[in-house]
């Protein structure tokens, strides 16, 4: 969503639909880009940080006039003296964070989310503004006042509840016959501060309000043609998948294909309400559709890969044995609300795949405890996913012709989940998911 081209585009697929409910995210690059603001005034360089600011408010102030200027209407000056003002305030606001950030040389969690959702926020309010021009009834609404989360700053759970409730207010705006335009990505903790749900948070948003709604679907407009059999960006013969079920979904997500937010799938999950995969540049592509049952009769769904993964190994002390050992190492990792990618034991030691570096300092530090730590950093995690039980010793044996014993850190198999997991050396990841990916798909 970064030109004004593509505005018109999204708007002309809203007007498709009857109620809709739209949740945005920010345009392209703005969210990242507020990020390393965030952490250029942490390290002291304020300068750097604010020009980045700058950046982002020329950026949005040319696509509004761009669009105004193509789409004329008697409201336009009305319009962007409204878009103007408020992308001013927002950049103020995002200049005084940063200096914050700035003086304590410190990016205290909170003060992230703040600064990482003004994307959202400024990309929510300006479509908004950009329908009226297109005489279409969209009303900006505060994603605040809907979404609802505890204070886990970075990756915050929803209150569910909360969120029920508030969403009734929208069911009041489609009433009146008009459109709510909602950013997603961001809520409110209890305190009022802002929180972020992570990575592609503005998915779970989306899925949040239409399961609260009990919408007839959700629908997810992106930039690919749905959920691919691999990331196309990296893997070249990657494929688009038609149909999913819930669960393979949510197993692609976990894994690191990087289309949806993990929890994306669970509000929609409960309601049996289908999701949507589709292309914002190509509408009339089938896409993905997200299902309870789907049935294929393939070996093997999709395959994922995860970089920035770190193998932790436990070998536990003479004195700390048998199930007291492992249960304490589960505690602490539930402690951290670390999740787990993939895991090995034996009765006395236990490797752990995990992606989140960032605690992995506390982590070991409690794990001392228990027993003697190792740390192996810049691993990729390589995951074939919605494996055939039947097909599983054929699969085995041609992974294992692409890649060498040696190359593989840790190798897992889950039955329950039908996943194989492979940790090698980060930078063969891509190379080697690549050939996994040609020989199987
Ligand atoms: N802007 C946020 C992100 O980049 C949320 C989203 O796009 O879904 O992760
Ligand atoms: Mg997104």
């Amino acid at each position: 969503m970064n030109d004004h081209q593509t505005w018109k585009q999204v708007l002309e697929i809203i007007k498709r639909y009857e109620y809709p409910v739209v949740i945005v995210s920010a345009t392209a690059r703005t969210t990242r880009q507020l990020v390393e603001a965030s952490k250029l005034a942490a390290m002291g360089n304020l300068e750097k940080a604010h020009s980045i600011a700058d950046e982002v408010h020329e950026r949005h102030q040319k696509l509004v006039n761009d669009f105004l200027n193509e789409n004329p209407h008697q409201k336009n000056q009305l319009i962007k003296e409204s878009c103007d003002k408020k992308v001013a305030e927002h950049i103020s606001k995002l200049k005084k964070l940063l200096e914050y950030v700035y003086k304590q040389q410190d990016l205290a969690d909170g003060m992230l989310d703040a600064i990482a959702s003004i994307g959202e926020q400024i990309s929510s309010y300006l479509l908004a503004q950009c329908g009226l021009a297109l005489d279409m009834l969209t009303q900006f609404i505060d994603a605040k006042k809907i979404i609802k989360t505890d204070a886990e700053y970075g990756k915050a759970t929803p209150n569910r509840a909360l969120i029920g409730q508030k969403s009734g207010s929208l069911e009041t705006v489609l009433d009146s016959g008009f459109t709510p335009i909602i950013g997603g990505f961001y809520g409110e903790a209890p305190d009022g501060t802002t929180t972020t749900l992570g990575f592609e948070g503005s998915d779970y948003s989306a899925s949040l309000i239409g399961g609260a709604m009990h919408a007839q679907a959700i629908e997810i407009w992106t930039d690919v043609s749905g959920i691919y059999t691999s990331d196309p960006r990296f893997i070249t013969d990657a494929k688009p998948i038609a149909e999913l079920s819930y669960f393979d979904a949510t197993e692609m997500a976990y894994f690191g294909a990087k289309v949806l937010h993990p929890s994306t799938l669970k509000p929609a999950q409960e309601r049996n309400i289908p999701v949507f995969v589709k292309n914002m540049f190509k509408p009339n592509d089938s896409g993905t559709k997200i299902i309870r049952e789907s049935g294929h009769n393939r070996d093997v769904l999709a395959m994922s890969f995860k970089p920035e993964m770190v193998l932790l190994t436990v070998s536990a002390y003479e004195t700390v044995m048998g199930y007291s050992f492992l249960t304490r190492v589960f505690a602490a990792l539930e402690r951290h609300r670390l999740p787990v990618d993939a895991v090995n034991t034996t009765e006395a030691s236990v490797t752990i795949a995990l992606s989140d570096s960032i605690k992995l300092e506390k982590l070991s530090n409690e794990l001392i405890e228990v027993g003697t730590i190792t740390i192996e950093q810049h691993k990729g995690l390589v995951s074939l996913i919605g494996i055939q039980l039947s097909s599983m010793k054929d699969l085995n044996q041609q992974v294992f012709e692409v890649i060498t014993k040696e190359e593989v850190d840790m190798i897992t198999f889950t039955k329950e989940k039908r996943i194989l997991s492979v940790v090698v050396a980060e930078e063969r990841m891509v190379e080697t998911a690549q050939k996994i990916h040609s020989k199987l798909f």
